[in-house]
């Protein structure tokens, strides 16, 4: 039975754009205004999607993600005068057969939220409160890691690229037909953090013994990230343009926040050096926050 469910669901669900899909359209059918949908490498390690619609029924979370479970229709008259996207009650299910999914969930009725994380067969095996306001977040975890041959078809960055493409124009074609949502996408989102040294002040500290007083954190981890620290110095050192500061490093904190799955620390049992999957992009964003620091006011 485990199989037929494997195969059925994967027919129902065949990919990213899919599942972003599936879950939108319960975001809608949920009444809901906003949404944001947040992806991981490109959603295969992460699909959320959150919404502020009006939740999922205490009564009803046990058999959410059960085959053919649908709030939306009670009788064969209902499929008449349907006016949700869903009513065959197989998406959740299907996302589960798949993936590892969790399904926070606040109706007007419930004091707080409440997360559930599902089985692959779509039971609820743990809950817990949870600090989300109304409406619903579905996590889509590892999406096809037991479906190897269609993890394979997204071995290629081009093949990724291209389906987070049609995520983008599966969005916009949302946002024409629904001009008062609000919908935001986010990929691996990196978020740069710190104290820097103000514009104008003595940038380099008076040792020139290495970067002992830039402190350099990836997920609050403090590291030593040889990119990261030669990128600083360059920077900090031409400022200075008689040059005299070589080796010097600025006297700064930076904090840089980037989806768990796109680090390896594992490279040294001390977890000082760490590995970025999406290294030029963290590069780029940092160099782009210290050309915004400093360009209004030049030294
Ligand atoms: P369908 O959309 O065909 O009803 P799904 O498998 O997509 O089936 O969803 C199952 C049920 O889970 C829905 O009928 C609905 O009751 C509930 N549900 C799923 N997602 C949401 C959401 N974002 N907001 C509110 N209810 C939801
Ligand atoms: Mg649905």
């Amino acid at each position: 039975p485990d199989t037929v469910r494997l195969l059925t669901s994967s027919q129902v669900i065949t990919s990213v754009v899919n599942v972003v899909k599936e879950l939108m359209e319960n975001s809608l059918d949920a009444g809901a205004s906003s949404i944001d949908i947040k992806l991981e490498n490109y959603g295969l390690d992460r699909i959320e999607v959150r919404d502020n619609g009006h939740g999922i029924k205490a009564t009803d979370t046990p058999v959410m993600a059960m085959k053919h479970f649908t709030s939306k229709i009670c009788n064969h008259d209902d499929l008449e005068r349907l006016e949700t996207y869903g009513f065959r009650g197989e998406a959740l299910g299907s996302i589960c057969a798949v993936a590892e999914v969790a399904v926070t969930t606040k109706t007007e009725e419930d004091d707080i939220s409440t997360q559930y994380v599902l089985n692959v067969i779509g039971e609820i095996v743990s809950r817990k409160p949870s600090h989300l306001g109304q409406g619903t977040t579905v996590s889509v975890l590892r999406l096809f890691r037991n479906l190897p041959v269609r993890r394979q078809y997204y071995s290629t960055t081009k093949k990724c690229k291209e389906e987070l493409k049609k995520v983008q124009d599966l969005l916009m074609a949302y946002a024409i037909i629904k001009p008062d949502l609000r919908l935001t996408l986010l990929h691996n989102k990196i978020f740069l953090d710190g104290f820097f040294p103000k514009p104008g002040a003595d940038y380099l500290s008076t040792s020139s013994s290495g970067p002992d007083k830039t402190f350099v954190f990836i997920n609050s981890r403090p590291v030593h990230h040889k990119d990261i620290m030669k990128l600083l110095r360059q920077h900090y050192a031409a400022q200075y343009p008689d040059g005299p500061c070589r080796n010097r490093y600025p006297t700064l904190m930076l904090k840089v926040s980037v989806p768990p799955s796109s680090v390896d620390v594992n490279l040294t049992p001390d977890k000082t050096q760490v590995l970025l999957h999406n290294k030029e992009d963290v590069l780029t964003a940092v160099e782009a926050l210290l050309v915004s620091l400093y360009a209004s006011q030049p030294r």
